[in-house]
């Protein structure tokens, strides 16, 4: 049968399945959820089988079980790709802000509607389907095909971490195929060539041995808070360029064709500012905003405080002010190096009369970057482009995506994103949907990646 005979003839099947899938209340963060995320697991273990997946099994994480099942029938010679998704979803609160309650999955508007399905349940269901109809339809596939369906993305994958490092013989594979995470603009498909990295320090300033009267002693003993302020204060200018020693030093320029991509993608400020729900951007005009946004490193306070924050007046002088503040980094950036040059800065403009203390530093996730014209990235773009019958862009992230990361780590291979989520898909919010054209492009596009990223693949 051909294959889109067979996707006709079986669409009502798959999106009651998809239904079933999104009905699970699998929401990680909650405890009494423990047996739901279970249930969908062997949900999901029964639905891996009934594609056609061999050696179907949970793995066993120490938390929520990962779904695995894997198809290697397409021989030695062709690629195995190691597909990924999540189950776990984020909490559905406010209940009271769902138009249908939020695991009661409900299609209208041309759309289904429930927490999770769009970030991720969706697209990985849908990616899914691209495997198992073309199984059914064709018998075989270009490539060789693992999957992995975890339960703890909402809470960093910290345990997939470990299970991937101990379970490296079952998963290796020559390419991560990401389908969490959503395009640039909605129904416009896009591929992330490159993502920032994170790092993040937490400090207290003191000045005292104790909180002074400051009628007592208010002109003679300085302040925490205004020695805090006036540190952080040395940190960045206003436009928000950062004014650390060093900080800028390794910055990968972005090469002119992917800039000259990013100029003609459909995001404009207009687009940043509406998304963001602010009246204004900062820095500019040089770099561009998506510069700024996407390939320049940056430093944000988290979180600030100390001193007197209760009811009325209290005349004090705080003997502590404290801050959390972290940094995105990009290709070019080490993250001890980072680190090393913001601390040696707070050392530097810490006032006589000061003492800094560093209270915790965290090496998150590094910058990764991916070459344009990587085999991987000509078949994402190939089919995604057929896919969702528009052409898709090359982009990056401001964001990390901590998975690609640990699969690099521990299986030594790069990622691609194949997402077919739209950012306006309401991901972690109330009314959470998943188009349902986004889900039949997003089978299709499964299914014309593995011949594209075989053919790719041999050159
Ligand atoms: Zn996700």
């Amino acid at each position: 049968m051909e294959l889109a005979e067979y996707l006709r003839a079986h669409r009502e099947r798959q999106l009651e399945e998809l239904a079933t899938f999104a009905a699970f209340p699998s929401v990680s963060a909650l405890d009494e959820h423990r047996q739901d995320l279970l249930a969908c697991a062997g949900w999901l273990e029964q639905h891996l089988a009934g594609l056609g997946l061999d050696n179907v099994q949970l793995l066993e994480a120490g938390g929520n079980p990962v779904a695995y099942g894997e198809w290697l029938g397409a021989g030695s010679d062709a690629p195995t790709i190691l597909v990924y998704g999540h189950y776990d979803v984020q909490p559905a609160d406010p209940f009271e802000l769902w138009t249908t309650p939020p695991f009661t999955p409900t299609v209208r508007d041309g759309a289904m509607f429930a927490r999770g399905i769009s970030d991720n349940k969706g697209p990985i269901f849908a990616a899914l389907a691209g495997i198992g109809s073309t199984l059914a339809a064709e018998g075989r596939l270009a490539c060789n095909v693992k999957v992995i369906v975890e339960g703890e993305e909402e809470l960093r994958s910290d345990r997939l971490d470990a299970l991937i490092d101990r379970r490296r013989d079952l998963l290796a594979a020559d390419l991560l195929v990401n389908t969490d995470g959503a395009f640039l603009a909605p129904g416009q498909p896009s591929v992330p060539v490159g993502l920032r990295g994170m790092v993040a320090i937490e400090l207290t300033l003191t000045t005292a041995a104790g909180d002074l009267h400051s009628g007592l002693f208010g002109g003679v003993v300085p302040n925490a808070l205004h020695a805090l302020t006036q540190l952080l204060a040395t940190l960045r200018a206003p436009d928000g360029r950062v004014l650390v020693d060093g900080f800028y030093d390794g910055v990968l320029p972005v090469p002119e064709a992917e800039l000259a991509a990013w100029a003609a993608l459909p995001l404009d400020d207009a687009d940043i500012r509406a998304q963001a729900g602010v009246p204004a951007l900062m820095g500019g005009p040089e770099p561009s905003t998506l510069e700024r946004q996407w390939s320049q490193p940056t430093l944000d306070l988290n979180g600030v405080w100390g001193g007197f924050q209760g009811q009325g007046v209290k005349t004090v002088i705080p003997a502590q002010g404290h801050a959390k503040l972290s940094c995105r980094l990009v290709p070019g950036q080490r993250m001890d190096e980072v680190l090393a040059r913001v601390i040696t800065h707070l050392e530097r403009h810490t006032r006589d009369g000061a003492q800094l203390r560093i209270v915790s530093t965290l090496e998150g996730t590094p910058p990764m970057v991916m070459p344009a014209d990587h085999p991987a990235v000509t078949a994402a773009r190939t089919a995604l482009t057929a896919g969702f019958g528009r052409e898709a862009v090359l982009c990056r992230l401001g964001v990390s995506v901590p998975v690609n990361e640990i699969v690099d780590r521990h299986l030594g291979i790069p990622a691609v994103q194949l997402a077919s989520s739209s950012p306006t898909d309401a991901f972690h919010a109330p009314d959470e949907h998943f188009t349902l054209a986004s889900f039949d492009a997003g089978v299709r596009t499964m299914a014309e990646f593995l011949p594209a990223y075989a053919a790719a693949h041999r050159g």
